[in-house]
């Protein structure tokens, strides 16, 4: 939006959800399957300029663009299916004694405009149109996005078809925002703003955190659901390590995929020193050692990639396990697989930070006792993983009960890479990889980041939204008098009970 001031882009904002907020639940999951239907008609130019943009190729850019479609296409399920705003009753009773009981009746509503920050990471599927937008604008927030600068043209065309769903459903325009500032003052503005009523953030601990205390300090302070990365812990069980020949390259791949720039890398493998560690330190090492350096998403973000990566490498007690290659260009990320000993993993923060790239560190523990003590040292995580054999995972119960306190998400026998977009994903953990760990941002409940409850007491039936009606013509699940029903509330049984 050229031209735009922060105010002038909230006022907008504001204005389109005082009439977006009563748009009905089939028209708005319309308008999300009109915004993947003109995603669909950007054709490969999309795919093509993303390439240009981030040096993703052109098959995972593919891949993301339908899981892009696809979460729009989820969410305008469930908002047709409508149970989602979890309407509970409780009938009244003007017969109680002392004091009659009132009728109380509570659903869930959106908050407002909502301040989306596009990931770097993912051009499509967690920036201009991804899960945060596609989740606010189910819910009934307007969006106002702040698309990552490290692909402009993308996020441009991506608005574009926004806009256009937006025209051939008769919303009004200023449901969705593009701001043209990306400069990190235009974001602070947006979040300090007092239209602004939450804010959802992927990318790094200081960004996201800066934001989040800046949010905190607002008059009206907001919520900021940041995802804010991870290590993404493995335990590899000894029987797993000692008998498996395929862990080495499932691991090694998983470390490197897009060149390790992906939130959920597995950047820490924490194992028993037994028979077979050394020689699956070897496979692994010879898996890592064929790969070539790769061109990240930019050049910031390779800057980091290499500081991060000499400085954990330079730490006490680490020795890296791989002829480091050279990082060749400017933008490219080399490689790294490095050994540390328990002792001064645990002793030392530096390990215990993302090194956002192609890198790996393992953690060599002498027995259980002190494999525990290196979970117990970790921080939160957006997810945890186990690899073991079927018999052996039932001796390591307590190893796993710990990584459970740790984590968003527990991985048995897979990688953490790859994230499904389901209800049942939970793509936040403890602090610090999310600000909030009781929500997600993958996957339908991340609805529930942009919505409140209301309840409303003794209203007349005209009165009430049609999700807390009597008669239910929605048809949705609802919890009345602490049953789940679709039935109708009949006003015979009301006066009866
Ligand atoms: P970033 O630096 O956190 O930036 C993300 C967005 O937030 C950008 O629009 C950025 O604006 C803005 N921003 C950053 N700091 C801010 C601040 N203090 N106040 C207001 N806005 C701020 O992430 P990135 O550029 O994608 O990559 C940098 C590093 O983030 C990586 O090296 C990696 O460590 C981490 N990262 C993590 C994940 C993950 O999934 N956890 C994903 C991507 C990146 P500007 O671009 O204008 O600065």
């Amino acid at each position: 939006m050229s031209g735009l001031s922060e105010d002038d882009v909230l006022q907008r904002a504001d204005k389109a959800f005082q009439v977006y907020r009563y748009i009905s639940a089939q028209k708005r999951a319309a308008f999300l399957h009109a915004i993947a239907a003109e995603i669909d008609n950007l054709t490969d130019d999309l795919i093509r300029i993303a390439a240009e943009e981030t040096c993703l190729p052109e098959a995972r850019l593919k891949n993301e663009r339908g899981r892009t479609t696809n979460q729009l296409k989820a969410f305008a399920q469930l908002l047709q299916a409508g149970d989602w705003v979890q309407a509970t009753i409780d009938t009244g009773d003007t017969e109680r004694k002392p004091l009659p009981r009132p009728d109380l009746r509570k659903m869930l509503f959106p908050i407002g405009p909502v301040v989306v920050f596009g990931a770097s990471n993912f051009p499509l599927a967690f920036s201009t149109a991804g899960g945060d937008t596609a989740s606010a604008l189910a819910s009934g927030c307007t969006v106002v996005v702040k698309s990552h600068p490290a692909h402009p043209r993308t996020s441009a065309l991506v608005s574009s078809a926004i806009r256009e769903a937006i025209r051939q459903c008769g919303l009004p325009g200023d449901i969705f925002q593009e701001v043209s500032d990306t400069s990190i003052e235009a974001g602070q503005r947006l979040v300090q703003h007092r239209l602004t009523k939450a804010v959802a953030f992927t990318g790094s601990f200081q960004g996201g955190k800066a934001l989040f205390d800046l949010a905190g300090k607002r008059e009206e302070p907001i919520p900021v659901y940041a995802e804010m990365g991870s290590i993404n812990p493995i335990v590899l069980l000894p029987g797993i390590m000692r008998e498996s020949d395929t862990l080495p390259a499932t691991l090694a791949s998983s470390i490197l995929l897009g060149v390790g720039q992906f939130c959920t890398n597995p950047g820490l493998l924490i194992a028993l020193d037994t028979d077979g560690f050394t020689s699956f330190l070897h496979k692994l090492a010879a898996e890592m050692a064929q790969a070539s350096p790769g061109n990240m998403l930019h050049t910031g973000i390779a800057a980091a990639y290499k500081h991060k990566k000499s400085e954990a490498l330079h730490q006490k007690g680490v020795h890296t396990l791989i002829q480091e290659k050279t990082d060749t260009t400017e933008r490219q990320g080399a490689p790294a697989l490095a050994l540390v000993d328990a002792r001064d993993f645990i002793a030392n923060p530096i390990l215990k930070e993302e090194v956002f790239g192609p890198y790996s560190l393992i953690v060599k523990c002498e027995d259980e006792e002190e494999l525990k003590r290196v979970v117990q040292s970790l921080k939160g995580q957006l997810t945890a993983t186990v690899f073991g054999l079927p018999q052996e995972l039932p001796v390591y119960r307590e190893v796993i009960g710990l990584l459970q306190t740790r984590c968003g998400r527990l991985i048995c026998n897979g990688v953490p890479t790859g994230v499904e977009v389901t209800k049942a994903m939970q793509h936040g953990g403890p602090y610090p990889s999310s600000t909030d760990s009781k929500f997600t941002s993958v996957g339908t409940d991340a609805i529930y980041r942009f919505v409140r409850p209301v309840c409303f007491q003794d209203f007349p039936e005209a009165l009430l939204p049609p999700e807390l009606q009597n008669k239910n013509e929605l048809n949705i699940w609802r919890c009345v008098n602490n049953t789940w029903t679709r039935a109708a509330i009949q006003t015979f049984n009301l006066q009866q009970a």
